[in-house]
This record gives structure tokens, sequence and C-alpha cells, in this order.
């Protein structure tokens, strides 16, 4: 078991399978892109499914596939049914953006994947595309719809940004009514690929409090362990409502995650710079022990929070770090 300085336990690895992407969310990247890796700096599907099984020795149970956009990845259906085979790992999920997933959604189901992270920041097209800038609204509720109709668990993951989307708060609410799914607003950090940090004005507190103006039931209920969520439910609807405090970090005492990047910086916090390259040691002929070993060195070297592993950061996009 892993246990980190702090007495928290880490079983929990969330894999950036790569850099790329078919979106530009401008909270995520520029226009133009990224400087995007190399192959060659990429992790092979090997040295991820290889690490997968030394870090399922050590502890890790639960693992989120993410990126960048992890279907952007032709061998992403046989990178995932390898990685769903690994012994220990007892909870296998993934975030994506939709546009490619649809046709792949019966595969996922095959794969024992029971739920997915879906990003969707609004249900209005245009906006979708002003924030995107992309015109791919419809491909992701295809995925939306597909995910629901296998009988996958869905969570909506929608980013809140003054002046792009906070009209869509309460409609998205209004999609727990009648749909069995989980509509998570976080709040915006700044790793946009820019440089340049955005104000918070939509932070936790004021999400809360916009949705709690509309649906005066809404009431705080038990998060599960690790979770970065808030999680409220409203009486009669079916699904329910997270909010992530992501800048704010009001989360970090409980945290049980760490991070793999496309370029294989293990990561032990999203506001660190990444501890060590773990893609050096597979392709330096580290054996797995040794490996393991300098994981659990860095895992006793953790930063108490995200405020404190910030201070050596700089900020990059959330498509190289694995949001
Ligand atoms: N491409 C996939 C997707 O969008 O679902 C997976 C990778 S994406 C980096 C993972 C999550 O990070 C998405 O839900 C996205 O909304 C979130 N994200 C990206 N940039 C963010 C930012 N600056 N602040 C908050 N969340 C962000
Ligand atoms: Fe791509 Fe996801 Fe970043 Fe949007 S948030 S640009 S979909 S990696």
């Amino acid at each position: 078991m892993l246990r980190d300085n702090h007495n928290r336990i880490i079983n929990y690895l969330r894999l950036a399978v790569t850099d790329r992407c078919n979106l530009r969310c401008f909270y995520c990247m520029p226009e133009h892109g990224i400087d995007w890796l190399s192959r060659a700096d990429l992790l092979s599907m090997g040295e991820m499914v290889r690490l997968c099984r030394i870090l399922a020795g050590l502890g890790i149970s639960k693992v989120r596939i993410t990126g960048g956009e992890p279907f952007v990845r032709k061998d992403i259906i046989p990178l995932l049914t390898e990685i769903s085979a690994i012994e220990g790992i007892t909870e296998f999920t993934l975030t994506t953006n939709g546009v490619l997933t649809a046709p792949f959604v019966p595969q996922l189901k095959e794969l024992g994947i029971r739920s997915v992270n879906l990003s969707l920041d609004t249900l209005d097209p245009a906006r979708f595309f002003a924030i995107t800038r992309r015109n791919e609204y419809d491909a992701v509720m295809h995925t939306f719809h597909e995910l629901l109709a296998h009988g996958i668990a869905v969570k909506l993951n929608a980013v809140v940004m003054d002046g792009r989307n906070t009209q869509d708060i309460l409609p998205m609410v209004a999609l727990t009514r009648d749909l069995p799914v989980s509509v998570r607003f976080i709040e915006e950090m700044p790793f946009n690929g820019t440089g340049q940090i955005h104000p918070l004005t939509w932070n936790h507190v004021r999400i809360a409090d916009t949705i709690r103006a509309a649906y005066p039931s809404l009431t705080k209920i038990t998060d599960p362990a690790g979770a970065t969520a808030a999680h409220y439910a409203i009486p009669g609807h079916r699904g329910n409502v997270g909010i992530i405090a992501a800048y704010s970090r009001s989360f970090c005492g409980t945290c049980n995650r760490i991070r793999i990047t496309p370029e294989g910086m293990l990561k032990t916090c999203l506001y660190d710079n990444g501890v060590f390259s773990v893609r050096d040691l597979l392709r330096t002929g580290a054996t797995d022990a040794q490996i393991a070993t300098s994981i659990q060195d860095a895992i006793v070297h953790r930063a108490a929070d995200g405020f404190e592993a910030e201070r050596k950061s700089v900020h990059e996009s959330m498509a190289s770090i694995g949001g």
C-alpha cells in the first residue's frame, strides 16, 4: 500500500495517454494548439502497461485514462484492453471529450468500464463552438446518449467560466431530473497553455449559491472517499450534482491520486511540475523493483496541498498534465 508523508493512502492513478487533442477548449490550450510531443517522447503502449502493472503491485487499484484526448490515439482500444486486464486494478475509468468516442462505447462496456467522465461545458451548440473552437457538439451528444444507452454511468464535466457558459448551469442541473447522470461543475484552473491566469469569478461557493437559488432543496450528500467533487442531491432528481473546487483546492487533505503525464513524468500533485521522469527510468533499463522504489520515495515527499506544490510550478496546458 502506498502511503504518503501526510498519511494519505494513494490508490488512484490518472494516466494521460497523449497530449494531442481534436478540440481547442480555450481554458485548456491556445487556438493553434501546444508544442505537441513527438511520438518518441510519448510513453509507448508497452511502457504504460508496464508502469500500470508496477503501480498495481504497489496498491494502485483505480486507474483513469485521460489526456489530451485519449481517443485520438490509434491504439486506444488495445491499450485499454491491456490495462483492464491487470490484476489489482478494480476500477477502470476514462475521461473523454466525446468527439470520437461513440463507436467505441460497446467495447468500453465489454472491457468493464462502468463509468465515463464526459466533458461538456454547455448545452448550446453555438456556445460549444465558442468554447472548444470546433463544431463537434452533435458528436459529443451522440456519445452521451450511447453511454447512457449502454448503461455506463456518465459524469458530465463542465468548467464554469464567466461570460462563457454560466447560463448553462441551471439547464445542466435540470438534466439530472430525468437522467441518471452526475453533472459536475469545475472551477477554472490556470492551465490554459498561455501562462495567463483568468481571475476566478465563479468559485465553488458562487456555483452552489446559483444552484441553490433555483433549487432550494439542494442537499449536501456524502462524498465517496477521495472525491474531489462535493456532491449534492435534489429530491426527486435521478442524477446528482458535483462541484469541484479545483482552484480553491479545498479537497487536498484527502487526495488519493498521482498522475503520469503523456511524456512519463510522475506528478504527485496536479499543481506540481512533475517530480521525476518515469519514462527515463523505464528507458535506461531500470528493473520493476527499482522503479517501484523511486515511486515510493516520491510519494513520501509529497507537498501537503496544491498551494505548497504550486510554489515551484509553471502553468502549462491541461492537455500536457492530464486533467
Ligand atoms: N480531452 C479529454 C476531455 O476533455 O475530457 C480529457 C482530458 S481534459 C484535460 C480533462 C478534464 O480537464 C476535462 O474535463 C476538462 O474540462 C478539464 N480541464 C481542462 N482544462 C481545465 C482548466 N483550465 N480548468 C479546469 N478544468 C480543466
Ligand atoms: Fe482537448 Fe480535453 Fe483540453 Fe478540451 S479539455 S482541449 S477536449 S484535452
